[in-house]
């Protein structure tokens, strides 16, 4: 958002400083930042400026509209952590603060609906830990249901009487899914493989996917992490592209062809060496490693290309 004149205020500039300093803080959405961090560490001009506040929904007084929203986290086993609540078209909603409409909180967020200010959505990973979601946008509210409309990516014109198609809602349904659904399966599947490659082990985050046993374009590809697997880059492109299968009892299996093949170490020992070998990590907490409904599927896959 900019200005009558065209010209970026500070406001502006505070935004656009702010997002890019929880992509890069959080490796893109993939560590959670603390919430002390989030009070003390960004920095702009040299003035400490705040990304949250105790409440959920956080103004700064110097704002014109909200700057961020918060979601605490819900323990495991609790469904789904990540939104307020999802509305019959499949779109996250966030709840007013309390059910009063004129409450300052609530009027921040309604102004940040009408001028179309892209937030910054901080969704609890862990207890006071947190997960950024940038360029999510307030597009409608719903009064009687004391909560606002949540599109992850872009804002578009959701009022009744605008030209929004179905296809409008489609469309926003995928950007959710990339932008909001898909980093928070990274984050549940890297920190419980403890930010390592379930295969060789590998502790770089930056070198680490949150590779899906069964891809999420497949009916039985859910979005949780016992159909996750943390991989480095060469095991996930190896996996994803049948040079080797995990059997549905954790062991590494490598495709026969490429055991007769020679050639230099990352082959010698990054793959043939692997062969036969059981996972080097998986998930503490049983609920959390992989299902082994989806193993033995994603097996008899990688079993019949193999032949
Ligand atoms: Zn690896």
């Amino acid at each position: 958002m900019t200005a009558a004149g065209g010209e970026s205020t500070r406001e502006d500039l505070v935004r656009s400083a702010a997002r890019d300093w929880v992509e890069k803080r959080s490796f893109g959405a993939t560590l959670p930042i603390r919430g002390v961090d989030l009070r003390s560490e960004f920095l702009f001009g040299g003035d400490q400026v705040r990304l949250v506040d105790q409440a959920g929904i956080w103004k700064p007084a110097w704002m014109a509209a909200a700057f961020t929203i918060r979601t605490t986290h819900t323990p495991a086993g609790q469904e789904a952590p990540y939104f307020d609540e999802i509305g019959a078209d499949g779109l996250h909603r966030y709840k007013w603060r309390g059910t009063d409409p004129n409450h300052h909180h609530n009027k921040a967020l309604r102004d940040a609906m009408k001028s179309r200010v892209a937030l910054i959505w901080f969704i609890g990973a862990e207890p006071n830990a947190y997960i950024p979601i940038t360029d999510v946008y307030l597009v409608a509210e719903e009064p009687d249901q004391h909560q606002f409309v949540v599109s992850v990516g872009d804002w578009v014109d959701l009022r009744p009487d605008s030209p929004a198609e179905g296809w409008i809602e489609k469309y926003l349904l995928t950007q959710t899914k990339q932008r909001l659904h898909q980093p928070m399966f990274r984050v549940g599947v890297i920190r419980a493989y403890e930010q390592r490659c379930a295969i060789c082990a590998l502790n770089h985050v930056e070198l680490l996917d949150a590779a899906h046993i069964i891809p999420d374009s497949d009916e039985a590809g859910v979005a949780a992490v016992r159909n996750g697997l943390a991989l480095c880059k060469i095991h996930h492109a190896a996996y994803d592209r049948g040079f080797l299968g995990i059997r549905p009892d954790l062991v590494v299996q490598i495709r026969a062809d490429l055991l007769q093949e020679k050639d230099g170490p990352m082959l010698l020992h990054g793959l043939q060496g692997r062969h036969g070998q059981k996972l080097m990590t998986v998930p503490k907490r049983t609920e959390e490693r992989p299902s082994a409904e989806l193993l033995e599927l994603s097996w008899n896959r990688f079993a019949a290309g193999a032949a």
